[in-house]
């Protein structure tokens, strides 16, 4: 059983301000800004920009980890381009 499709799925486009918002304001509930970096509200590791085309790792038991490997600054940057 593969389910390996399902990574694909996180890369939502907006087709409108609501849709934004709303993105925004669930990502916001996974990660937060901390200066340059954004960090996982649940495993503490943190990105920084620099890094944008890298993957992201969270900790083995973090709950957000159906997220692994998406790199929350290609997920905003996506975001704000749709603007
Ligand atoms: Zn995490």
């Amino acid at each position: 059983m593969t389910d390996q499709n399902k990574q694909n799925s996180s890369t939502v486009k907006p087709s409108s301000a609501a849709d934004v918002s709303s993105i925004l304001r669930h990502f916001s509930k996974i990660w937060e800004l901390d200066g340059d970096l954004l960090r996982c509200k649940s495993c503490k590791n943190a990105i920084v920009i620099s890094r944008i085309n890298e993957q992201f790792k969270h900790k083995d038991d973090c709950k957000n980890n159906p997220f692994l490997s998406i790199n929350p600054w290609v997920i905003l940057k996506d975001l704000l381009e749709s603007c």
